[in-house]
Parts: C-alpha cells; sequence; structure tokens
C-alpha cells in the first residue's frame, strides 16, 4: 500500500537483493522469541539478514545505547522489537518503546485483531483493524508539579498530525478494502483537542473518501461496544492513549498478548513488534511463550518488504499449527510447549519448501 520502503529517504542497507534489519530483541521473552523468527526466516529462505543491536534498558542507562539503537534502524529502515519494559516507579525513567517511536516519526501503529479458528475467545468473527496515532496526545510526555499536589500533564494535538494519521487510516482501508471506519474520540469533553480530531476526521471522510462508510464513537461507548458486539467494527480511528487501551481490549478479546502483531509505521521507517507491550518476565526460559504474535511480527515485516511468498509461507504454518494441528500454549488454555508449536510450524514451512523445488 501507502507505506513502502521506497519512500526511504536514504538508501536503505541492501547488498545483493538481501535486506539488513535491526533488531532489538528487548526484554523478557523478547530475546527467545527472535530466535523464533530468526529460525522460520531461515528455513523459509527469507532474504534478510539480522543486525542485533543490544539495548541497555536499564534505568541509568544513559543515551549513548539508546541513539546507538537509533542509528541502526535510520541505517537499515526496518526493525523487530521485542518490549522494552518501563519501570513506573521512577518519574525520571521514561518509556524506551515511547522515545523510539517518537524520535523515529513512526506516527501510525496499525494492529489487526482477527479471531482464529479454534482458538478459544470471547467472541467469534472479529475482524478489525485498529490504527492509532502513535506519537503525541497524551503522550507528549510533558508533565511538571507546578506546586506541591499539583500536576500538570499536557495532551498536544496538532492539525498536521491529525491529518496524516486520518489519511493513513482511510487510504488504509481503501488499499485493504475495508468498508467502514469508526473514529474514536471524547470530544463531548474534550471539546477542543478531541473536538480537532474528530472534525478533521469528519471532513476528509466526507470530501475525500466518500466510498467509505464514516461513523464516530464516543472512547467510552466504544469500550462497551467493543465488548458487547466487536463484529460490527471494520477500521477503528483512533488518538494515542485511546488506540492503546482499545487495542489491547482487542487483543484480548482474540485471545491475548500472545497473538496479535503491530506495526509502528512513519515516513521514513517502520518497526514490527507484538501489538500489545507484555514483557512476559515470568515465562523466561520456561519454554511456554506463544511465539505467535512475534512470528506475525516478522511477517508483518516482509510483507512490508514485499516478500509476499515467504510471509504467506510462514502465516500459512503459524495458522495450521494454530488452526488443524490445535498445537495451543497455555495462554491459549492448550498444554503444548513453545518448541512444540515451533516443531510443528518449521516442519509445516519445510513440507512447503520440498513441494516449491
Ligand atoms: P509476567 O507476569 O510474565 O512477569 P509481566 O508482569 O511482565 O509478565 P506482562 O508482560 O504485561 O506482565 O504480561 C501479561 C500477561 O501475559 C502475563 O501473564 C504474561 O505471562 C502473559 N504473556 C505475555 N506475553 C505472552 C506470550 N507471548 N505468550 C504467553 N503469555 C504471554
Amino acid at each position: 500500500g501507502e507505506f513502502l520502503a521506497s519512500s526511504l529517504r536514504l538508501p536503505v542497507a541492501k547488498y545483493g537483493g538481501r535486506q539488513t534489519v535491526t533488531v532489538l530483541a528487548g526484554d523478557g521473552i523478547g530475546p527467545e522469541m527472535m530466535e523464533c523468527i530468526k529460525r522460520v526466516f531461515s528455513v523459509s529462505h527469507a532474504p534478510i539478514d539480522f543486525e542485533d543491536i543490544e539495548l541497555d534498558s536499564r534505568p541509568g542507562a544513559g543515551d549513548a545505547s539508546m541513539n546507538n539503537a537509533i542509528i541502526a534502524i535510520e541505517r537499515n529502515g526496518i526493525a523487530l522489537k521485542g518490549n522494552i519494559e518501563t519501570k513506573f516507579d521512577d518519574p525520571t525513567v521514561h518509556s524506551r518503546n515511547v522515545e523510539l517511536r517518537t524520535r523515529l516519526d513512526l506516527y501510525a501503529n496499525v494492529l489487526h485483531c482477527q479471531t482464529v479458528r479454534n482458538v478459544p475467545s470471547r467472541h467469534k468473527d472479529i475482524d478489525i483493524v485498529i490504527i492509532r496515532e502513535n506519537t503525541e496526545g497524551e503522550y507528549s510526555g510533558l508533565e511538571h508539579e507546578t506546586v506541591p499536589g499539583v500536576v500538570e500533564s499536557l495532551k498536544i494535538v496538532t492539525r498536521r498530525n491529525i491529518e496524516r494519521i486520518a489519511r493513513f487510516a482511510f487510504d488504509y482501508a481503501v488499499n485493504h478494502g475495508r468498508k467502514k471506519v469508526t473514529a474514536v474520540h471524547k470530544a463531548n469533553i474534550m471539546k477542543l483537542g478531541d473536538g480537532l480530531f474528530l472534525r478533521v476526521c469528519k471532513e476528509m471522510a466526507q470530501k475525500e473518501y466518500s466510498q467509505l462508510q464514516f461513523e464516530h464513537m464516543i472512547v467510552d461507548n466504544a469500550s462497551m461496544q467493543m465488548v458487547a458486539r466487536p463484529q460490527q467494527f471494520d477500521l477503528m480511528l483512533m488518538p494515542n492513549l485511546y488506540g492503546n487501551i482499545i487495542s489491547n481490549i482487542a487483543c484480548g478479546l482474540v485471545g491475548g498478548p500472545g497473538l496479535v502483531s503491530g506495526m509502528n509505521i512513519g515516513d521514513h521507517y517502520a518497526v514490527f513488534e507484538t501489538g500489545t507491550r507484555n514483557t512476559g518476565t515470568s515465562l523466561v526460559g520456561k519454554d511456554l511463550a506463544n511465539p505467535t504474535a512475534f512470528l506475525r511480527a516478522g511477517v508483518d515485516m516482509l510483507r512490508y518488504l514485499r516478500l509476499n511468498e515467504h510471509a504467506e509461507m510462514i502465516e500459512g504454518a503459524v495458522v495450521r499449527t494454530l488452526e488443524d494441528r490445535q498445537i495451543h500454549t497455555p495462554d491459549l488454555h492448550g498444554s503444548h510447549r513453545t518448541s512444540e508449536f515451533m516443531d510443528s510450524v518449521i516442519a509445516d514451512i519445510e513440507e512447503q519448501m520440498k513441494s516449491k523445488h
């Protein structure tokens, strides 16, 4: 669609048809999940080279490590990333996940939440794309205590950023065959900020995307509708914080943090990761984590790079493992191990490779 590597400002590091990708494995289960991605890429002969970057996520680590990671992503244009843990008891430590998205101006966060046959979920037939503004709003990170006991947190929105996320969402809908766009807001209370968001979305829908059905919904009602009748939604367009919360509701509805991937896309760079920010610390080394979300992040990345054949091979293997062979890890109420899941995915890809040669 609209977001192609060819629009990158600088030529990306690409040698002999191979694409180099920055890997920030992150904390918790990140590193072991990255190994799963590397294995499926290798078995499916995806022409990808990995540049592993160590990111020091400890509080007080300083900026050098983060700067190095940013430069690596700017060089390659593309990154795969695990969650970087943020301790929230220290007000001086800001989220590195947020810092990365703002510094690289990855303004669009895209999640595709879809129920998977034979995976237990609270509702059937959910198929929602969630597009969230990823750089401003409540995440501007500007807070101060004016006098003791009084804190101001600044929510900053700009017409420019609203316009580009709205355009991204409408274009995405057109290019991916989505029929209806629902803009989610709280303009009844945040008259100016969310009012601007709603107005920009409405105007753009009317003037430039009249082939799409457009509706708008207040975030509290949207939350209720999500848990009561999520099938009504097709593509949801949201400001930053509401998008974060609704994304987590959507992921929870279709099977939890182990299942859904998320893309962060800007005009110049793209970072692929899981849909929700979970680290899974208690699962590390136990062979219990569900690798689906990470594998799908790898599939999203392959599609973005137009390596559709490799993407489909890996996606097909994951889907058949979940749907047909019903190899489900404990988060999906199954009793299978990560390694059993991976064995099934790898065997499936090998089978496909054989039939190709
Ligand atoms: P934990 O309780 O594992 O230390 P945490 O406190 O860091 O995790 P999160 O990382 O936010 O919490 O995860 C929320 C829940 O989702 C936890 O129960 C975690 O084990 C589970 N979880 C996260 N990712 C996965 C995954 N890929 N597969 C299975 N379960 C997962």
